[in-house]
């Protein structure tokens, strides 16, 4: 793009921490509790045999892996300076939450899988070890919900690890539910039906995950803003006669891009054209990087395959 002498814009992306990166000490505390839980969880299952709390400890784990892939790629968007990933490693943020998402429904479908098959004679399961490993666990999970909270609204992995930490938590509840139930009735039906429950309550949120990170690798215009309404305003800038070739993506959460074609009217200011273009994608559509093209309206593009 030609810029006019004196247009004094700084170039800050190669710096710029993305939202996640904010976020790394929280995520760091909730990854030591949740290992340290979900061992405790995977080895009383494994002892009485729990279908809820293995069930409960697989999700853990995918939390564990979850987190872990988020807080590798937080730290690998960080220390990526490389000439020729001139976008960095951003976008492993990206590929962590969809591998994450797609291993949550290996999961789901195995703990559903499991229950069918425990249902025709579900074995005896002891209710009281299971009713204190699903307390602690329910302190752990409230421990890292706080923790993770203020990062979830910004940041897509923090998000994804936020959503996991929740669904967890109601997790640990059906356990203690389940134990209650067999502790105090014996009905051992309890065990393989909350299972399954804690199976498929992760479906829903895993879908959302999976499509907005599927969203991004296709890129796709960020959720909530509207291209053509972003055309319209830029034609109706005072010295702008046309616009074309707009694109507007994302690289990963909070790094919102744009590159597109102005087509200056005559007479126009080319730096005051380019500026008030450039403000109002940053100050309206939070679009902070932006490429735009100003061309004479003479001038005829030589390829426009997009
Ligand atoms: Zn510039
Ligand atoms: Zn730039
Ligand atoms: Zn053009």
């Amino acid at each position: 793009m030609c810029e006019p002498v004196g247009h004094g814009h700084s170039h800050g992306h190669g710096g710029a921490a993305t939202a996640g990166a904010r976020h790394r000490t929280p995520l760091l505390i909730a990854f030591a509790l949740t290992a340290a839980y979900m061992l405790v969880e995977l080895v009383v299952g494994l002892a009485t045999g729990s279908l809820a709390l293995l069930s409960d400890a697989a999700h853990m784990g995918t939390d564990l892996l979850g987190l872990g892939m988020a807080l590798a790629a937080i730290i690998l968007a960080q220390a990526s300076a490389h000439p020729q990933r001139t976008f960095g490693t951003y976008r492993l943020e990206v590929l962590a939450a969809l591998a994450n998402g797609v291993l949550l429904f290996g999961v789901a479908g195995y703990v559903l899988f499991e229950a069918w098959q425990r249902l025709t004679s579900p074995p005896e399961v002891p209710g009281l070890p299971m009713l204190m490993v699903a307390v602690v666990g329910l302190i752990v999970n409230l421990i890292s919900f706080r923790l993770l909270m203020a990062g979830a609204k910004e940041s897509l992995n923090v998000k994804g690890a936020y959503l996991e930490v929740f669904s967890d938590m109601l997790g640990s509840v059906g356990v203690i539910v389940a134990a209650i139930i067999i502790f105090t009735t014996g009905w051992r039906y309890a065990d393989p039906l909350i299972g399954a429950g804690i199976g498929l309550f992760i479906l829903p949120r895993t879908w959302r995950l999976t499509a907005q990170a599927l969203r991004i690798l296709m890129e796709v215009a960020p959720a909530g803003l509207d291209v053509d309404e972003v055309q319209d305003r830029i034609l109706r800038l005072p010295g702008v006669a046309g616009v074309h070739d707009l694109h507007i993506w994302t690289v990963t959460s909070g790094l919102e891009t744009a590159s597109g074609h102005v087509v200056l009217a005559e007479d126009a200011d080319l730096h005051a054209v380019l500026d008030r273009v450039t403000t109002l994608l940053a100050e309206e559509y939070h679009v902070t990087h932006a490429t735009i093209q100003c061309e004479p309206a003479s001038h005829e593009d030589h390829v426009n395959p997009i």
